[in-house]
């Protein structure tokens, strides 16, 4: 029986069972449109957005190019009165957010579904009484 000593000791890989909050490993996102791969460093340092560096990143893709890159189609919030936008990779947020728009400024919303051009309005609420 021939004992396995490991060729490089000391290299044996690490099972980390309970990872460290600071992100090491950098997310990346890549378009095939634009044929290049991004990690989100800039996001997560400079832009400070956590976990929403993903979104960030995606909406300020399309603002810069028109497209969304690889396998990010978020939901898109567009207020009717206002320039910004946002994008969120789920619905719950992203209706949240326009419902919330919508209830402070009392503007009208559209929120889109991901890949689609067919809003789902979001009117603010009335308001009862007092006007
Ligand atoms: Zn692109
Ligand atoms: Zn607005």
């Amino acid at each position: 029986m021939a004992t396995v000593t490991p060729k490089f000791p000391g290299t044996e890989r690490l099972v980390v069972t309970d990872p460290p909050p600071d992100i090491d490993d950098v997310p990346r996102v890549s378009c095939s449109r634009c044929g290049r791969t991004w990690d989100l460093a800039y996001e997560l340092d400079e832009l400070a957005v956590g976990n929403r560096a993903l979104e960030r990143f995606a909406l300020d893709h399309r603002r810069h190019t028109g497209h969304f890159p690889d396998d990010v189609t978020p939901w898109l919030v567009e207020c009717r009165r206002c320039p910004d936008e946002d994008a969120f990779l789920s619905e719950g947020p992203a209706r949240r957010f326009a419902a919330t728009h919508a209830r402070h400024t009392r503007h009208a919303l559209d929120v889109y579904p991901p890949g689609s051009d067919e809003p789902d309005p979001v009117e603010p609420p009335e308001l009862s009484g007092d006007e």
